[in-house]
């Protein structure tokens, strides 16, 4: 798998993106994990997706076991150390933390997750096999983004043959083409996706699964398919003007810079949405040296689906924010655009939003970006046979993973709607148990 990422072709660019929470040293690494009170029915434990044993992880770290630590890690979720840098754990483990409780401030989970994962990298590591023998049993993982590896992670090391597909030429999906890289690198997501390769999964780059033929064909050379497809397209924004050239998606934006096709950003950008992904593109255009960056949102700041803690970030970065802003049109010239057209919105009693009349106004604009979410993949999964959809999402026993089709279980966003990595890697891991067990019973 190639890993060569912008920031080793282009340094100068690499300092524009520093560690958004820099590594632990050792010495700071031992003294936060000699913090930690190694509490019974941990909190913080219950609170990650994944379930990992952070008292047991955190002791191997005060003990010097980085190795040890790092395997306790890896046992419960196979794509740590990108949760470790991605993972929300204000309202996850650390938000757990008994130290609130007194007043303190939480264990550092996440930095320390991350020390033990760094060194487990550095040191070479490698992932555990789980059984010693081959099993009869092929499965294929379409999609290669966070719940398809974590299925193809748990399934190999259990024995299985287990194929991974998807139509771009990296694996990781948004882990490795749209998470802002001051989060995640490029590099690291496919580092620890090499592990996986390691163990004998095989992967097949450039495919889509897009019609009957192909389904079928699939179908016959695999016992189980897992879909781990995520959503489609971000949602365009339908104005007069929308689909001016430089009217970029956030996805696409986030993709263009962490592969190195985005360099440079000049003059003034506009963010739509107030999303997790609109802070990442905001703060990305700051950063790659806008003039100004500010987001536009109909609704105003209590209401943004964001986590505090992101649009805290934002603000610090230099985004400005306009709430109760919304676009009606964007306006260009031959060559670029000029500005963006919005009204101004109030808010009803009945909590509705509808727009103020003759409140139109125009903000100068050179680059607009929507990041208004994603669609479900209606199109693409209304192709499988028998399977149950609500909402555009993929119904399935949550217990299992299973679909209404017995040999599909499918997890992540295209069966949750888009949450964080970590769910996805718990639905993957989840899946890839069920599987094991189903081809277990098949075979004996
Ligand atoms: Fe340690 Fe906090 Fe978890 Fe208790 S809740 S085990 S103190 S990290």
């Amino acid at each position: 798998m190639a890993s060569q990422t912008i920031f080793e072709e282009h340094p100068e660019i690499a300092k524009l993106f520093p560690d958004l929470h820099p590594p632990l040293t050792r010495q700071a690494a031992v003294i936060e994990s000699d913090r930690c009170l190694n509490c019974f029915d941990a909190p913080c434990t219950s609170a990650c997706p994944t379930h990992i044993d952070v008292p047991r992880f955190i002791k191997k770290i005060a003990s010097g076991n980085l190795q040890g630590s790092a395997l306790s890690i890896l046992d419960a979720n196979v794509l740590a150390a990108s949760c470790s840098r991605v993972c929300p754990v204000e309202v996850l483990c650390e938000g757990a933390c008994v130290m609130h409780r007194y007043n303190k401030q939480p264990i550092e989970i996440a930095r320390l997750q991350r020390h033990a994962m760094d060194t487990f990298h550095a040191k070479g590591g490698s992932l555990p096999m789980k059984s010693d023998i081959e099993r009869p049993g092929k499965i294929a993982c379409l999609g290669a983004g966070p719940a398809s590896l974590a299925a193809a992670a748990e399934l190999r090391q259990q024995g299985y043959q287990v194929t991974v597909f998807d139509k771009r030429p990296l694996p990781g999906g948004l882990n490795t083409y749209g998470v802002a890289e001051y989060k995640l690198p490029t590099s690291s997501s496919l580092r620890e996706i090499q592990l996986i390769a390691d163990l004998g999964v095989e992967f097949r780059f450039g495919i889509e699964i897009a019609d009957e033929a192909a389904l079928a064909e699939l179908e016959r050379e695999f016992d189980v398919i897992f879909l781990g497809v995520g959503l489609g397209a971000m949602q365009k924004l339908v104005v007069p003007g929308g689909d001016h050239p430089a009217v970029v998606d956030a996805l696409k934006f986030i993709e263009e810079y962490k592969l190195g096709l985005k360099t440079k950003v000049v003059g003034d950008v506009v963010v739509v949405g107030a999303g997790n992904t609109a802070i990442d593109a905001a703060c990305a255009a700051k950063r790659l040296g806008a003039n100004s960056v500010r987001i536009l949102y109909r609704r105003t700041e209590e209401h943004i689906s964001a986590f505090d803690f992101e649009y805290e970030h934002a603000r610090h970065e230099g985004v400005s924010f306009d709430w109760l802003t919304q676009p009606v049109a964007v306006h260009s010239f031959d060559d670029g655009l000029s500005s963006i057209e919005c009204v101004a919105m109030e808010i009803g009693a009945d909590g509705s939003v509808k727009q103020v009349t003759g409140s139109s106004f125009h903000i100068k604009c050179d680059l607009v970006i929507p990041a208004i979410g994603q669609s479900p993949l209606l199109e693409f999964l209304s192709k499988f046979r028998d399977l149950k959809m609500d909402k555009g999402c993929i119904v399935v026993d949550r217990a299992t993973g299973q679909t209404t089709d017995p040999k599909y279980f499918a997890g992540g966003d295209c069966v949750n709607g888009g949450r964080e990595v970590v769910d996805a890697v718990a639905d993957g891991k989840r899946s890839g148990v069920a599987i094991a067990e189903l081809l277990e019973g098949a075979h004996v």
